[in-house]
């Protein structure tokens, strides 16, 4: 299984996953950079995988739909939001894609109908989890991310993660507001600030490094809850705080 990495847009990254003679391309914001991307390699796209609604997940579907005759697969909660899906999954549905059992996980927050798809060891996140980072919280509250959020750690450690934008950055630098001397989160920033200088894309991350330098993920941390305040608050609350203080930044 080969995935290739699409910057779309201002910051958004289409994936292509190439499996056996199939291809999908997950949340074509646009056409033209994944119709480019697949000239490039040489593939057909064969499916349209959508991890929510917004626009900038979806904006391609139609026209690559019509172009390659592809099936649009997302989430079933999202039906009538999506343009023209065809497979509507869900937790319970599962799916299959070119022979790979893909697992579906509802992760309602960012939208209500958010999902991560995963495949062979590799989470589509969309706009649930970033890289430092997590989604606005949109459509449900604090506490169904945070849910949504928990739901995900609990993919294995070396699970690869392909965010739906790169917004690495900037939220490295948030990050580093709270936990100043996390050493890890240093060397994350540092690392990523070069990447960047070079148009290298941040993706993929790791369940495993997320775990070590995305405060979002670390509501347990004390310096975390020093730097708020919250010695004693519950995970679902410092999470809250997190998010606010993000949303302001
Ligand atoms: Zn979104
Ligand atoms: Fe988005």
């Amino acid at each position: 299984m080969r995935i290739i990495t699409i910057s779309c847009l201002t910051d958004n990254y289409a994936y292509l996953i190439a499996a056996g003679g199939a291809c999908a391309v997950v949340d074509p914001s646009e056409v033209g950079p994944v119709r480019a991307a697949l000239s490039r390699e040489g593939l057909t796209l064969t499916h349209i995988v959508n991890t929510h609604h917004h626009g900038d997940h979806t904006g391609g579907n139609l026209e690559l739909k019509r172009e390659f005759g592809a099936t649009v697969v997302g989430p079933a909660r999202e039906n009538g939001r999506i343009p023209g899906l065809d497979v509507a999954v869900s937790e319970a549905s599962g799916w299959n894609f070119a022979g790979h059992d893909v697992a579906i996980l509802d992760v309602p927050g960012h939208t209500l109908g958010a999902t991560t798809y995963v495949i062979a060891g590799n989470a589509f996140t969309g706009d649930t989890l970033f890289s430092c980072g997590c989604g606005r919280v949109l459509e449900g509250d604090p506490a169904m991310m945070w849910a949504s959020l928990e739901k995900l750690m609990g993919l294995p450690d070396d699970t690869k993660l392909w965010c739906g934008h790169e917004y690495t950055e900037k939220n490295a630098a948030f990050a580093l507001t709270l936990e100043p001397e996390n050493q890890a989160l240093r060397m994350f920033a540092q690392v990523v600030r070069q990447a960047r200088a070079k148009g290298t894309p941040s993706m993929p991350s790791t369940m495993k490094l997320e775990k070590s330098v995305n405060p979002f993920l670390r509501p347990q941390d004390a310096a975390i809850r020093k730097a708020l305040g919250m010695a004693d608050a519950r995970d679902a609350e410092v999470f809250a705080e997190v998010r606010r203080r993000k949303d302001v930044y």
